[in-house]
């Protein structure tokens, strides 16, 4: 209830695109029933967490941040909401994001942008930046996002709060509403890594229900958390302090790197050469995934459907009525940075330019991941800054598209590379915002991830 409150107060931040004091009243009830009945308690009993709008909740509207699936109710829960139940958890609204996940600032939502609680005339990330201020701003102790190319991280540094992108395969996609398959993972946010530990053991596992998914241990996070690190090695990767950097986001980085070595770890050098064209690679891979994924939305089975698409234009009586509507249907439905990526990745997919584009890009993704396997063998983490800046203004990108994807240089290679990254609060700027550190580990560490943080924070 305090929550409930305290979510209406904070209206003007526009965290939720939905929020159902009914359901979670009723929820709440039933949870403090089960206690007092003596039922057993899930890992999660009676925690509120918010859940971006990119998972499919049962009943419940799921519009990716799209007019396209404005009046969307799936009828299934995502896995991990299904798990998330079974934890007892209560589901505590759906939170705004870039349209499809689409963005670094949540601008591209549309249903406004969401604001960033340390200062509202910010952006709060993207593109699960409702996720990310719904935690920072005490709304709910835990929330879900989803990172195709940073944005659990992103977003989770310019709002001071934890983010955590899995491995792919770590986490069932089953019921996430799909971007860029092979890059998107779905991830916790919360304030401290105890609580991501915790949601982690509840999220992870294999799902027969995603064949991407992997058969691999579980480890418990949360138990293991507080056991330094065998070993710790960290790397640090020029690549990750280079022109762009903002320098007080920098000399945050580096003052981390010495608690480190105050902790006894070993700091070496590393190099990832190829991670200098991971967002030019990123932009072709991610851009082509989605022209196929979002294909699905014409107007036929659900989604937005036009309701008058009678020819305006010359030659348009040419056009069967058919596919008139979806043509209609799809211009109505997509926002701008929507239809900037289908074109993209049509084009790139496209007869004639797939060796040129898209093929290459695909060879460019392998050589990133060949940089991390060689810098995994000499150290254990990769350990640099999760955004170029703090939180920009509003509005301050959206005109620039291409500044808008550099916000993404840090994060973009982990999800080409299928890797874990963590993104952890490691200070303030002069003005009061938050500054993020990333670490990245081999795929499957998430727990040596957490544990390596914990000797930080
Ligand atoms: N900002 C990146 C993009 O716009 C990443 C988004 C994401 O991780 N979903 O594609």
């Amino acid at each position: 209830k305090g929550l409930l409150d305290r979510a209406e107060r904070l209206k003007r931040l526009n965290v939720f695109v939905h929020l159902d004091p009914d359901r979670v009243l009723s929820a709440a009830r039933d949870a403090d029933a089960r206690r007092k009945a003596g039922e057993p308690l899930g890992p999660l009993a009676g925690v509120p967490v918010a859940i971006k709008d990119v998972l499919c909740v049962q009943g419940e509207p799921t519009t990716c941040g799209s007019r396209m699936l404005r009046n969307f109710r799936p009828p299934y829960d995502a896995t991990v909401i299904a798990r998330l139940r079974d934890a007892g958890a209560i589901l505590f609204g759906k939170t705004n994001m870039d349209e499809f996940a689409m963005g670094s600032s949540t601008e591209n939502s549309a249903y406004g942008p969401t604001l960033n609680p340390w200062d509202e005339s910010r952006i709060p990330g993207g593109s699960s930046g409702g996720s990310a201020a719904a935690v920072a701003a005490d709304l709910a102790p835990l929330s879900l996002g989803s990172d195709t190319g940073g944005s659990i991280r992103q977003p989770a540094a310019v709002c001071g709060i934890v983010g955590l992108k899995p491995t792919y395969g770590r986490v069932s996609r089953y019921g996430l509403i799909a971007f860029a398959s092979s890059l998107d993972q779905i991830g916790p946010f919360a304030h401290d890594l105890a609580d991501t530990a915790l949601l982690m053991n509840v999220l992870s596992g294999r799902d027969p229900k995603d064949s991407t998914s992997v058969d691999s241990p579980v480890p418990d996070y949360a138990a293991t958390l507080d056991t330094p690190p065998e070993s710790l090695r960290i790397g640090i990767a020029r690549e990750f302090f280079g022109e762009g950097l903002d320098p007080e986001v920098e000399a945050s980085v580096r003052e981390a790197i010495r608690v480190y070595e105050r902790a006894g770890a070993t700091i070496k050098d590393v190099s990832l050469p190829t991670s200098k064209v991971g967002v030019a690679a990123y932009y072709i891979v991610a851009p082509a995934e989605c022209s196929s994924n979002l294909a699905r939305y014409d107007g036929t089975i659900y989604g937005h459907r036009a309701e008058d698409f009678s020819p305006k234009y010359p030659g348009e009586e040419d056009i069967a009525p058919l596919v008139r509507m979806m043509m209609v249907s799809r211009a109505e439905g997509f926002g701008p940075e929507v239809k900037r990526r289908i074109m993209l990745g049509t084009f790139a997919l496209s007869a004639g330019y797939a060796d040129q584009f898209y093929n290459k890009a695909l060879k460019v993704r392998r050589l990133i991941r060949n940089d991390f396997d060689a810098a995994f063998k000499d150290v254990d983490v990769i350990l640099g800054p999760t955004s170029p800046t703090p939180a920009f203004r509003l509005g301050e990108r959206t005109d620039d598209p291409l500044a808008m994807y550099l916000s993404d240089i840090y994060t973009i290679t982990a999800n080409l590379a299928g890797i874990p990254g963590l993104s952890v609060p490691c200070g303030l700027t002069k003005s009061g915002l938050p500054i993020g550190l990333q670490l990245l580990a081999p795929a499957f560490a998430e727990e040596k991830l957490l544990r390596t943080a914990r000797v930080f924070e």
